[in-house]
């Protein structure tokens, strides 16, 4: 498929209530919308969401906005791309810039897929229409209000609920909720918000039967995270460290944990979500899909990728109600029972974005052609 032209929109969503991180408190989530246009007018969207800062990684919406429409797109205009390596080959002169990367790579997929006729999940190796969610809670202003959520992710039918976890809202809240709650499945998300010092305090975590601890240390740390996964029993779960296939195969040879969270954005597409997913597989290192309060658009290529065999723990995979008053993307995305998500039939990963909500909600735009596209500076 030779690529003919490429939109970009950088967006702001507004959120139902703020929310809270190790990272960040956000009210609005910044993303930047990709549309991708190939021979015969097939067109595909992306949606890479790295936030508003480089505070979750390095990189941050308008930054990620200027990469694409300076470095990137003008690398894969004009060109033909038979399959997602292809494409990540072109894109290999750019360092890093992983979010900017998957922007692209998910559109062109898309793309693909409606060319090819057939639903995304099926078309990247997905084993099981429905899959398991699970519920995300921040951090709140009590443990009250705390308890009376993850009571209410329980009787909606979630199955385990991730816990934001920071300095001031850690130990003690832990407590609180495993008193609450004996039976259920937790695990927590330190964001990258701690160090080896405290290993003392992850210590005293094993005693609360966590499923496991996402990204406890630095954002782009290995060693340390294997220093830590050989002092404590709970498992660790690598999120923000793992940006490549080759990282994972870092982590992996490491021992620098169990799990990995794939998410299409963090590792630059799908092309290297897949790739992450079949080196986890082959190690026998357990997956889940995780998120970044897309729109339902940006949860699309997670969706897919919650099909694959070896995604083994509820993904997080959010209903659009559940963040947004509207989506920006149509249809909006709704659980198809308690925990619950199913891929959709429809050609490609199956989401547009409404037309008058990306308008309201845009910032900045740009459009690219073939023959026109230049590198300018940003
Ligand atoms: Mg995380």
């Amino acid at each position: 498929m030779r690529i003919e032209a490429i939109d970009l929109h950088h967006v702001a969503m507004p959120l139902l209530e703020p929310w809270r991180t190790a990272c960040s408190d956000e009210t609005a989530i910044e993303s930047v919308i990709v549309r991708l246009i190939g021979e015969g007018g097939v067109e595909g969207w992306g949606e890479t969401a790295p936030h508003r800062g480089p505070l979750y990684s390095p990189e941050w919406a308008f930054g990620v906005f200027c990469v694409l429409r300076d470095w990137l797109a003008p690398l894969v205009l004009g060109q033909e791309v038979e399959s997602g390596r292809d494409l990540q080959e072109l894109l290999r002169p750019v360092k890093g810039n992983f979010f900017a990367k998957a922007g692209l790579d998910i559109a062109w997929w898309d793309a693909h897929a409606k060319a090819e006729g057939r639903p995304l999940w099926q078309l990247i190796g997905g084993v099981r229409r429905t899959v398991e969610a699970g519920a995300d809670l921040g951090v709140k202003d009590t443990i009250d209000e705390l308890l009376r959520e993850i009571a209410a992710a329980i009787e909606a039918g979630f199955k385990r609920v991730k816990l934001k976890y920071r300095p001031g809202w850690d130990i003690d809240m832990v407590s609180a909720v495993r008193s609450a709650f004996p039976d259920m499945v937790f695990h927590i998300d330190c964001n990258s918000g701690y160090a080896l010092d405290d290993l003392d305090m992850f210590r005293k975590l094993d005693r609360f039967g966590l499923a496991m601890i996402e990204q406890p240390l630095g954002h782009d740390d290995l060693l340390d995270h294997a220093r830590l996964q050989a002092e404590i029993e709970t498992p660790i779960c690598l999120d923000e460290t793992i940006t490549s296939p080759a990282r994972a195969r870092h982590a992996i040879d490491l021992k620098a944990c169990r799990w990995i969270n794939i998410k299409a954005g963090r590792v630059g597409g799908l092309t290297n979500a897949v790739a992450v997913h079949e080196l986890c597989r082959e190690a026998g290192i357990g997956n889940w899909i995780g998120g970044m309060l897309e729109s339902a658009l940006g949860q699309a290529p997670s969706l897919a990728l919650a099909t694959l065999p070896n995604v083994r723990y509820p993904s997080d995979i959010f209903p659009s109600r559940r963040f947004y008053a509207a989506d920006l993307a149509d249809p909006e995305l709704s659980l198809s029972g308690p925990g619950m998500a199913e891929a959709p039939l429809r050609p490609g990963h199956g989401w547009l974005p409404d037309p008058h909500r990306l308008a309201r909600w845009t910032r900045n735009t740009a459009s690219l052609t073939a023959p026109a596209a230049t590198m300018a500076a940003c």
